[in-house]
């Protein structure tokens, strides 16, 4: 098997899970409990937390454990929406190409009385730091835009948009669960106040996550109970999870500058092989991208179809978001970079994480190529004759 959707989630690695270990069978102890045991497991969770504060370049008591990467950006949200409400404003900003966590959680907000503006972005899926400029209106209290997109893997330029909402004094919110761990991350140097995280997307374990909220901010609590994490998300930690997020966290980090031009290598010798097929695009930026994400779109071709043979052929792949993927509309954002909708669904998500080499990139060279022409002569918008596909656009 040949796994090219590390941007899904990614296979712990082996560090990592001896590090998660002895927190299940020997000191799995209560961190609220009091006796040794449960003081080595409040320990745990006060070092994993130093560990991703070093790596996000800021105070542990600015981090928060939390369930996964959607419930940060669910808190971040709600959890400002909630403070805003008592301070008479009620207009946020986000951009058209967010991960449903954060665009499910505006409409959410939207029923509630709240007022959203969604920014669009240029076709290579980039926001305009002069539209998030123009956006901003007096009783706008959230601007929450994305570090770098799930699907076309483009990097926003977050410091730029990050100092636009401080200069306006409205706080800034960046999705950084496909950045932390592939791309340098410095809440600082962003001008962040709030950033989502996840340990799954970079070889840490799943149901874990973290939120960034910038002191003095507090934001209210969404899950009440305990009075854990500060009061501000209870429930009983998840001491091996949090030990497994920062041991992952610091593997990443500590080989970013030999991983991610290797990864940037491979990806671009993916791009370069299949691009050179007709009909056949990159989606993203091809410079300003994730080092691990190769994207495209087939003309002719539904992506579900070559999903389903691709995986026949052994290859693990993904065509728009993961969790879209159900769905039969094409994704949102293919379309918010403008791809017309018969194009948008021809669309190809290869994700590279530490496990792949330039062998699977030769597989994937040699087999993506077969199976397009194959799908091509089968589908009723393609014309053989031609090699072209039926419709001009
Ligand atoms: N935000 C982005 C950009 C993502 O890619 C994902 C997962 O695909 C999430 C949020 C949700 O993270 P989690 O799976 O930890 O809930």
């Amino acid at each position: 098997m040949i796994y090219l959707d590390n941007a899904a989630t990614t296979p712990v690695s082996q560090q990592v899970l001896d590090a998660m270990i002895p927190w299940y069978r020997e000191c799995y102890g209560n961190p609220s409990s009091h006796y040794s045991i449960g003081y080595e497991a409040k320990a745990a969770i006060d070092k994993a937390r130093q560990q991703v504060a070093d790596a996000l370049h800021c105070l542990p008591v600015e981090v928060y454990f939390t369930g996964c990467g959607t419930e940060s950006d669910n808190w971040a949200i709600k959890g400002t929406a909630l403070r805003m409400a008592q301070q008479g404003k009620k207009h946020l900003i986000t951009s058209a190409i967010e991960h449903h966590a954060v665009l499910h959680s505006m409409k959410a907000l939207e029923k509630q009385g709240f007022e959203v503006t969604y920014l669009p972005v240029d076709e290579k899926g980039f926001v305009r730091p002069a539209d998030l400029e123009a956006a901003i209106r007096p009783d706008t209290g959230l601007v929450s835009i994305m570090a770098a997109n799930n699907e076309i893997g483009t990097i926003e330029p977050v410091a730029e948009l990050g100092r636009i909402a401080r200069a306006h004094k409205v706080l800034f919110h960046t999705d950084a669960v496909q950045a932390v761990g592939h791309i340098p991350v410095d809440v600082e140097a962003w001008n962040v106040d709030l950033l989502s995280l996840s340990a799954h997307k970079f070889r840490g374990p799943k149901g874990v996550g973290a939120l960034y909220v910038k002191k003095p901010l507090r934001l209210p609590a969404l899950i009440q109970g305990g009075g854990q994490e500060k009061g501000r998300r209870s429930g009983t930690e998840n001491v091996p999870g949090a030990v497994g997020m920062a041991a992952a966290l610091r593997e990443a980090v500590d080989g970013l500058s030999r991983e991610s031009p290797r990864l940037a290598a491979l990806r671009d010798r993916l791009i370069d092989g299949l691009t050179g097929l007709p009909y056949t695009r990159l989606t993203g930026d091809p410079v300003n991208r994730l080092p691990g994400t190769a994207s495209f779109v087939f003309e002719g071709v539904e992506g579900e179809a070559l999903l389903l043979h691709l995986d026949a052929r052994g290859i693990c792949a993904s065509s728009g978001s993961a969790c879209s993927s159900a769905s039969l509309d094409p994704s949102h954002v293919l379309l918010a970079i403008g791809l017309p909708h018969a194009i948008a669904h021809g669309s190809l998500r290869l994700s590279l994480g530490a496990e792949n080499t330039e062998a699977d990139v030769d597989y994937i060279l040699k087999e993506v190529p077969q199976v397009v022409a194959y799908l091509r002569e089968l589908s009723p918008v393609w014309d053989r004759d031609a090699q072209k596909p039926t419709w001009e656009l």
